[in-house]
């Protein structure tokens, strides 16, 4: 079934953010951002099989929550849609979601060391990552969530929590705006560079949960000024 086209203005938005964590090396030639459509809640925008920083606005495609394009496409899409189809599906208040690979994450994945906050930037680990542990859901795999039944492992691990680290693979983040889901990306990857440099030197002193939190809100109504400086960063491109 046909569905309403999303506002023009939250595509170039998608197409600034795939291009933004590209830029700021949080994915590579994998990895991808969505985000829920504006006026119905039941689909989410994504690129179709595109590296993120080449992404431009006819590359972009809504999906629903079974992982299927609802957009008249001949791409092909991402074989981890279903990531964000059954993230959208769990939680209504999440609006955008990235998935990466980003390195420094990795290393927290897959021992049991927490990821949480060592400065204000990244309040938002105060609550603690979820874990997802593929293997308890689909056994040996490729480690790819490419099935609505590993996406909605992945969904019920992730909990109500804002980060999930994917054992093996990499992590995912979500936020309740593409801006904040972005920022996120970028902050859990800086911030296991600094929580692993930071344990070679010695005890680390986190950020407790109050601070965590207190840093986090006030951080949120900072994310305007970073998003402006990370578009400014890619220079001109065609969005075509
Ligand atoms: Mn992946």
């Amino acid at each position: 079934m046909p569905v309403t086209a999303p506002d023009s203005s939250l595509v170039d938005k998608l197409v600034f953010a795939n291009r933004i964590l590209y830029d700021q090396g949080v994915v590579d030639g994998l990895g991808h951002a969505s985000v829920r459509h504006d006026t119905v809640p039941d689909v989410f925008l994504l690129s179709c099989n595109r590296a993120p920083g080449l992404c431009r606005r006819q590359d972009i495609v809504c999906y629903d929550l079974d992982g299927q394009a609802v957009t008249e496409t001949a791409q092909r899409s991402y074989l981890e849609r279903f990531i964000h189809a059954e993230i959208y599906r769990a939680r209504p208040d999440v609006v955008a979601v990235v998935h990466s690979h980003s390195p420094s994450v990795i290393p927290f994945a897959i021992t049991q060391k927490d990821l949480r906050p060592v400065f204000h930037m990244s309040g938002f680990l105060g609550e603690g990552s979820a874990r997802f542990e593929i293997r308890d859901a689909g056994g040996n795999t490729d480690m790819l969530v490419s099935s609505s039944y590993l996406g909605q492992a992945l969904a019920r691990s992730l909990g109500g929590k804002s980060c999930v680290l994917m054992r093996g693979h990499g992590s995912t983040v979500v936020g309740t705006s593409l801006e904040q889901a972005v920022y996120r990306a970028i902050y859990a990857e800086i911030n296991a560079k600094l929580q692993l440099a930071a344990h070679g030197l010695g005890p680390i002193t986190f950020l407790n949960e109050e601070e965590a939190q207190l840093a986090a809100a006030a951080n949120d109504t900072q994310i305007p000024r970073s998003w402006n400086l990370w578009v400014q960063r890619l220079g001109s491109f065609d969005m075509d």
